[in-house]
C-alpha cells in the first residue's frame, strides 16, 4: 500500500515538474482513487447518501472560488453559465479534479469558461436536430426501430458540451416537461418500435419508484423488446447505484446502460464498485465518450480509458466527435485527431476496447461510423488494405462476381 502511494506521489510530482502538455499520459494501473478528499469530515453515511451529494453540488461561482482559485476564463463563464446552463458539480466528481492543474482534463469538462459564450457561424442550439424528428415532446424517432425517450430535463452535474444544453437545466427557458404517458402512448402505437433508450437529462435522477413504473409500463408493451437507459450518473454520483435501485433494474432486466467517462481519472473506486452492482444485477454496461481537446483527444490518455473500462465490465461503445452545440469551439477536438486514434487503437490493443468512433450528422442524419481507411482498392482481381501497421494485403475476388457499387479505386485519404 505505501510502495503504491509513493509510486503515485512520484507520478504526480512527476508530471507538475514536466510540461503538461508535451508529457506522454502516465497512468498508474494499480491506483483506483478512493475517498472524500475535500469532504473528509463529512460522516460517511451522508457522504454515500446520493441525495446528500445532489444538496451539496456545487452550483454557484462563490462556492467553486471557496474550494479552489479559478483562472480568469473560468470566473467569466460562471458569471455567464446561467444564460446557457446551469453550472452544477457533486462533490464526489469535485474532489476528481486537481485543484493546482489549470489544464485539468476533469475541470474542464463541468467548470464553465467564457469561451461557452463565444458561437460560430456553424454552431447549431439543436445540433444533431432532435426537434425536428419529434412526434411528441420528449420523444425523437429518427432510427426505423428505435426511440429516444427524454424523461427528465436535469442532470446530477452539467457537462460543459452538453448537445441538449438547449432543454437540459432549463438555463435557456425551453421549459421542458416530460410527458410520460403521451410517450408511452406514441410507443404502444408504433409497432415498428422495438427499441426505446431513456435520456435526458439523466433517467437516474427519477426516484425507484417512477423508474420501476416506467419501466413496467415499457414492459407491458410486447412490441419493445430492448430497453436501455443512458446515463452520467455512476460517474457524477455512483453512490445513486443503490440496491433497491439495482433491484428495480433486476426486475424489468434486461435494462442495458450507458454510461458517459471521458478521462481514466474518472475511473475511480466508487464508479467501480458501481458498475459491480449494476453487472451483478444483469445491466449490461457500455460507454460513450465525447472526444475533447485537451481532456481525451490523445492516444495514451484514450487506451488508458478504454482499458480501464473494460477493468470495470464496460464495453467501450462509441467515441463521438463532439456536436456542434452553440459556445463548444473551445472543447472541440479535431476530426483529424480522432481518426489518429482510431487507427493507433485497433489493432494495437484488445479489440474489446475498441470503440466505434461517430459524427452525429449535423442537422440530423444520425450517427455515422468514421473509420480510418484501411480498403486501398477494390477491383475484379481483389479487395487492397491496409493492415494495422501499414502494411498492404489482398484477398483475391477471382471467384466472386465485383458489383459496380462494391468498386473503388485508389482511396488516398491522409488526414
Ligand atoms: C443515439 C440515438 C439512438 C441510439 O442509437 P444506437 O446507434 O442504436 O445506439 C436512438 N435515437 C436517437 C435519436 C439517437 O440520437
Amino acid at each position: 500500500m505505501m510502495v503504491a502511494q509513493t509510486k503515485w506521489l512520484l507520478v504526480r510530482l512527476f508530471s507538475k515538474i514536466i510540461n503538461q502538455r508535451t508529457m506522454p499520459y502516465i497512468e498508474d494501473r494499480t491506483q483506483w482513487y478512493e475517498g472524500q478528499g475535500l469532504w473528509e469530515d463529512v460522516p460517511k453515511e451522508k457522504w454515500n447518501d446520493w441525495t446528500w451529494q445532489l444538496r451539496n453540488r456545487i452550483t454557484l461561482l462563490e462556492q467553486l472560488e471557496a474550494r479552489m482559485e479559478l483562472t480568469d476564463e473560468e470566473r467569466e463563464g460562471c458569471r455567464h453559465a446561467n444564460e446557457k446552463l446551469a453550472m452544477a458539480i457533486t462533490p464526489y466528481f469535485f474532489n476528481l479534479i486537481d485543484r493546482e492543474d489549470p489544464n485539468c482534463p476533469i475541470r474542464k469538462q463541468v467548470i464553465p469558461r467564457v469561451g461557452e459564450m463565444e458561437v460560430s457561424a456553424e454552431e447549431m442550439l439543436d445540433p444533431v436536430g432532435e426537434d425536428s424528428h419529434s412526434p411528441v415532446p420528449g420523444l425523437v424517432h429518427r432510427y426505423p426501430d428505435r426511440v429516444l425517450f427524454l424523461v427528465t430535463d436535469r442532470c446530477a452535474a452539467y457537462c460543459r458540451y452538453c448537445t441538449r444544453s438547449r432543454l437540459v437545466s432549463n438555463a435557456q427557458d425551453y421549459n421542458f416537461h416530460p410527458e410520460f404517458e403521451q410517450g408511452l402512448k406514441y410507443i404502444e402505437t408504433h409497432p415498428e418500435v422495438r427499441d426505446v433508450l431513456l435520456s435526458g437529462g439523466d433517467p437516474l435522477l427519477l426516484s425507484d419508484k417512477k423508474l420501476d413504473y416506467l419501466l413496467g409500463r415499457l414492459r407491458q408493451i410486447p412490441h419493445v423488446e430492448f430497453i436501455r437507459i443512458g446515463s452520467r450518473i455512476p460517474v457524477f454520483m455512483p453512490q445513486r447505484i443503490t440496491e433497491s435501485l439495482c433491484e428495480v433494474l433486476k426486475k424489468h432486466g434486461p435494462i442495458w446502460m450507458s454510461i458517459h467517462v471521458n478521462h481514466p481519472r474518472e475511473c475511480t473506486a466508487e464508479l467501480k464498485a458501481a458498475c459491480d452492482r449494476l453487472s451483478f444485477a444483469g445491466t449490461p454496461l457500455g460507454n460513450q465518450s465525447v472526444l475533447l481537446k485537451d481532456v481525451n483527444d490523445d492516444v495514451d490518455v484514450m487506451k488508458a480509458l478504454l482499458h480501464r473500462l473494460l477493468r470495470m465490465r464496460v464495453r467501450p461503445y462509441y467515441i463521438y466527435q463532439c456536436d456542434l452545440i452553440t459556445g463548444s469551439a473551445h472543447l472541440r477536438a479535431s476530426v483529424c485527431k480522432g481518426l489518429e486514434i482510431m487507427k493507433q487503437l485497433r489493432g494495437h490493443t484488445t479489440g474489446y476496447a475498441v470503440p466505434q468512433y461517430v459524427i452525429d450528422a449535423p442537422g440530423g442524419g444520425g450517427k455515422v461510423p468514421i473509420n480510418p481507411q484501411y480498403i486501398t482498392k477494390i477491383d475484379d482481381d481483389a479487395i487492397h488494405f491496409r493492415n494495422f501497421e501499414g502494411k498492404l494485403f489482398r484477398y483475391p475476388l477471382k471467384s466472386f462476381k465485383v458489383d459496380e457499387d462494391c468498386r473503388c479505386e485508389e482511396a488516398e485519404i491522409e488526414c
